[in-house]
């Protein structure tokens, strides 16, 4: 894997859900904005699906500001919400709008989105939102006449690497900020014990054990 490019100024994360950046590359956020890069997030639905035992509407309520939260933790103060409908996530003409105008207006050098793979490992499916926004945010960029220089995708069948060493905790402090979703997942869990937890699934280790967020460059096209 090469490391992650590092001649650029200003990326744009674009998710399907909130406390998908979490679950990816808060971690690599974190050390971007720590050396002056400026980060912005696309996040499609407000994750009104998301916590069964509340409505809607509160449920959309709490991920927002939860999202936010999350989002100041690791040095981002800009959050755009799409309004897509959670769960319902489809490729759609308006979606492939949506996103291409606001990449058209905020310009960023990088874009990053998540991983629109079938499924992560054997037997592990990738949720049908994320592939279908993969699929959206991918054809958005090929429209674009003036496309960020990479587009990127977290995840499995890494390009590049950043090492995260030293930004773990900040990480695992944003993904805490999720906290009424994570009672949701795991009600016994403690929140800080479930962030921990999450850091050490998705943050894996590169040969010489240092930390590293994985990320598959899809434009341009690798030869
Ligand atoms: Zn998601």
């Amino acid at each position: 894997m090469d490391p992650f490019p590092d001649d650029w100024v200003t990326a744009a994360v674009l998710v399907a859900h909130p406390d998908d950046p979490e679950w990816g590359c808060a971690a690599a956020v974190a050390k971007w904005t720590a050396t002056g890069k400026v980060v912005r997030y696309f996040i499609a639905s407000r994750g009104e699906a998301g916590i069964p035992s509340l409505s809607p509407v509160e449920t959309a309520r709490i991920r927002d500001s939860e999202q936010r939260r999350a989002a100041a933790i690791v040095g981002v103060d800009e959050v755009h919400f799409g309004d897509h409908p959670d769960g319902r996530i489809r490729a759609t003409e308006g979606l492939r709008r949506d996103i291409g105008d606001w990449l058209d207006v905020m310009r960023p050098d990088v874009a990053v989105t998540e991983f629109g793979g079938a499924q992560w490992a054997p037997g592990q499916p990738n949720h049908r939102d994320h592939i279908e926004f993969f699929d959206a945010v991918r054809d958005a960029y090929d429209r674009m006449t003036h496309p960020p220089r990479w587009l990127f995708a977290v995840g499995p069948d890494g390009t590049h690497a950043e090492v995260v060493d030293g930004f773990l905790d900040v990480a695992a402090q944003a993904i805490g900020a999720h906290a009424r979703y994570l009672r949701e997942l795991e009600p016994d869990l403690p929140v800080a014990d479930h962030a921990r937890r999450v850091v050490d699934a998705t943050i894996g280790h590169d040969d010489a054990g240092a930390r590293i967020v994985t990320f598959r460059q899809h434009r341009p096209a690798p030869s």
